[in-house]
């Protein structure tokens, strides 16, 4: 699947389901939309992985709900892609 239709399928997705008539879309469904779209990624991590402005390890929970998962922002929307450097700060050894 390209990056468009990945992109297409995640609006498609929110504009069917939480447009007009649907439920409130809140937090956690955007990011299982965005994970199944492949527009976010997410691991487990042992410790917060240092909280960049596209990942969500200092802006949920806080380092007292780790272990616990970090998402971050794909490739498809402009961000490098994440998880590629396996010495990253936070990654179970
Ligand atoms: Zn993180």
């Amino acid at each position: 699947m390209s990056e468009l239709e990945a992109l297409r399928a995640f609006a498609k997705e929110i504009f069917d389901d939480y447009w007009l008539e649907g439920p409130d879309l809140d937090c956690a469904e955007l990011q299982e939309l965005g994970v199944k779209h492949g527009i976010l990624k997410h691991k487990l991590m042992e410790r917060p992985c240092g909280g960049s402005d596209c990942c969500t390890c200092l802006s949920e929970n806080g380092p007292a709900f780790f272990p616990d998962c970090c998402y971050r922002k794909t490739s498809i929307i402009g961000y490098p892609e994440p998880f590629s450097d396996p010495a990253a700060k936070g990654e179970p050894q």
